[in-house]
């Protein structure tokens, strides 16, 4: 398969598996920037990413502008998309998701931060973005070019960040590590809050979170993607097991 179609195929996969296990429901996006345009993205039209097919992947500039829609309607929100990789060279994927696990944070300020190793990839600490302190009462989402940059700017060069009243946004370096990071974030959350019920949390930190990133590779990501593709009943399109924990 050509280098981007296999790209988009693998952005079909990231939309199933997103929603096999529940970080997205009808709603919440993943994309992939242009492996060859830096400042062009791929996204889904508007549609639950359960559903969503190779036909359904539109190619956007960083304006949030479609090259070709086709009478394909796009996400009300793809300007997140379009901000984070405008503001970070080292980002090639994003997802945005309505989480209901990381929901409780975003409002109480409580703090999110990686309570095991898995979960490492979210950051020592996840921030939180409220719309209403630069935008006042809106409808929470982000529906602009200005607003996606207020975001993107309060995710600065961390992996992820939470959305009062709203969800999150998480970035990775590949489809396969945004995705990861996603669903470890919305394990870190529900684990943290079952933990909380029964006492003060030790967390890891920030040397321990280093740590565990440092020695994280390839073999990581595709040991899960592998796992998440059966069960999200799509193809695993093999990659290189490079990384110190290779062949463990
Ligand atoms: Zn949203």
């Amino acid at each position: 398969m050509p280098a981007l179609a296999s790209l988009l195929d693998e952005l079909v996969t990231a939309n199933r598996i997103l929603a096999r296990e529940g970080v997205v429901d009808a709603f919440g996006h993943v994309s992939v920037r242009h492996p060859d345009r830096t400042d062009r993205y791929f996204l889904s039209r508007a549609r639950a990413p359960e559903l969503i097919e190779a036909g359904d992947l539109m190619e956007f500039t960083l304006d949030g502008t479609a090259i070709d829609p086709a009478g394909r309607a796009p996400y009300a929100e793809r300007f997140i998309h379009g901000a984070v990789y405008a503001a970070r060279p080292d980002v090639h994927s994003v997802v945005h998701h309505h989480s209901p696990a990381v929901i409780p944070f975003g409002v109480t300020g409580a703090p999110l931060s990686p309570i095991m190793h898995m979960c490492a990839g979210i950051g020592a600490r996840v921030p939180t973005w409220d719309s209403r302190t630069s935008f006042g009462d809106t409808n929470l989402l982000v529906t602009t070019e200005e607003m996606g940059r207020h975001l993107a700017a309060a995710l600065g060069g961390r992996p992820a960040i939470l959305m009062r009243g709203h969800g999150a946004v998480v970035a990775g370096a590949s489809i396969r590590e945004a995705v990861f990071n996603a669903i470890y974030l919305q394990l870190n959350a529900s684990l943290q809050m079952k933990a909380q019920a029964l006492g003060d949390v030790t967390f890891l930190s920030e040397g321990e979170v280093a740590a565990v990133l440092k020695t994280r590779g390839a073999y990581t990501f595709e040991r899960a993607w592998e796992r998440w593709c059966r069960r999200a009943g799509r193809p695993y399109d093999a990659r290189p097991m490079d990384g110190p924990l290779a062949g463990r």
